[in-house]
């Protein structure tokens, strides 16, 4: 009975595979680094956000085995009941010194730090003003705010400028951009948004998923890079790219972190992380602190990787970073492109809508510190054959 019931189901994903837009999940085995096994055999993997390459450093490791056996593997329960253990505490405070912030707090992801995020800094009677690019967890946290959600086109500095002098009825205004955007791996105009910001009394929100250990002298990410982080309200980013582990977090002024501990539903009514996840995170940042030399190199590999693709006539479109999209247009040359590069050894992701906008369907390579001289010109031979 229930089968019939959910037979819709059947004919919406029939649709999707007739448009090339279903999806389907594949399992690796062994650890996640430059190089991904899939039945056994491996495939030098672009599609890893772990772009320092600490998702399976011995280290990380290690420290979750260490927090693991002291403080045993699950929290019990949301951080303000009792779920707030030692090991979140210390990585809340190395977060705060990492990002030179008042304080941090920590969610179980990035996807739960904006969500409660936004929601508890707008509300009806509030706007926010979000780039068109934005990642889906700010749309979510905006939708989720029920505050009035003014789209802005992307990096469109002028439009929002126009928009924000009509904006003074509301209580209150939020403008909330990506530091790098996920899909064509360029940087939001932080510096502009600052002026905005200061200019129309609105509060700044940037979420440094991709560039939290990435960009910046210290690695700190896209504000750091901008000298903007003090003209920054809200900055959020997550343990589960660069930093290698799992976890978001939010860095800021201390009554900020307050409101968010009082006001953020992801964090109250949701279980915190196991402390070995804390624990591993915290190594990580150490790592970023160490070894600045990670960063570097992934920097200097994805400058001249985007300048010898565009040369042989690939359109890397805007990109500025180790997030480097390949547009192709069409969602079926692209799944081609994807599973001829496959049959070379070369994993790199597909992009479709809904992630992108219909028509701009794309290759998205995810550079990483592993990655070796060799795997790159490997890359580029077999994308100037196929091109
Ligand atoms: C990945 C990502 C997130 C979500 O982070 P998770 O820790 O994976 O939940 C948020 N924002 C942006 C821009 C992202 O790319």
């Amino acid at each position: 009975m229930s089968g019939e019931r959910l037979a819709w189901i059947d004919d919406e994903l029939a649709r999707l595979a007739a448009a090339d837009l279903d999806r389907h999940l594949q399992t690796h085995d062994g650890p996640q680094g430059a190089t991904l096994a899939y039945r056994g055999r491996a495939f030098v993997n672009f599609g890893s956000n772990d772009y320092l390459g600490l998702a399976a450093d011995p280290r990380l490791a290690a420290a979750a085995q260490a927090a693991a056996a002291g403080e045993g593997w699950g929290s019990g329960s949301s951080a303000l009941v009792v779920g707030h253990g030692a090991a979140h505490a210390s990585l809340e405070r190395a977060l705060a010194e990492f990002e030179e912030a008042e304080a941090a707090l920590l969610f179980s992801t990035g996807y739960a730090a904006n969500l409660g995020t936004i929601a508890a800094l707008v509300g009806r009677g509030d706007v926010v003003f979000s780039d068109e690019l934005n990642h889906a967890s700010i749309v979510d946290g905006c939708r989720l705010s029920r505050a009035e959600v003014r789209i802005y086109p992307h990096g469109d500095v002028g439009t929002l400028a126009a928009e924000l002098r009509d904006a003074y009825a509301f209580r209150r205004r939020l403008i909330v951009t990506d530091g790098i955007f996920s899909m064509d791996g360029d940087v939001a105009p932080l510096a502009d948004l600052a002026e905005l910001a200061e200019r129309h009394a609105c509060m700044l929100m940037v979420d440094e998923a991709h560039a939290t250990g990435v960009l910046g002298a210290r690695g700190r990410g896209a504000c750091e890079a901008a000298g903007v982080e003090d003209r920054v309200d809200v900055r959020v980013g997550t343990l589960s790219k660069a930093l290698g582990g799992i976890g978001g977090f939010v860095a800021g002024r201390r009554s900020l972190i307050d409101w968010l501990v009082n006001r953020a539903r992801p964090y109250v009514f949701s279980t915190a992380l196991p402390p070995a996840a804390a624990a591993a995170a915290e190594a990580a940042l150490q790592i970023v602190r160490t070894e600045p030399e990670r960063r570097t190199t992934l920097f200097d590999q994805a400058t001249m990787l985007r300048r010898e693709l565009a040369s042989a006539g690939w359109d890397v479109g805007p990109s500025t970073s180790q997030i480097i999209p390949l547009v192709v247009g069409a969602a079926a040359e692209t799944m081609r492109l994807a599973a001829a590069l496959r049959e070379r050894g070369f994993l790199v992701p597909p992009i479709r809508p809904p992630s992108v906008p219909e028509g701009a369907a794309r290759l998205r390579l995810s550079l990483a510190y592993g990655h070796t001289p060799a795997m790159l010109t490997e890359l580029l031979a077999a994308l100037k054959e196929l091109r």
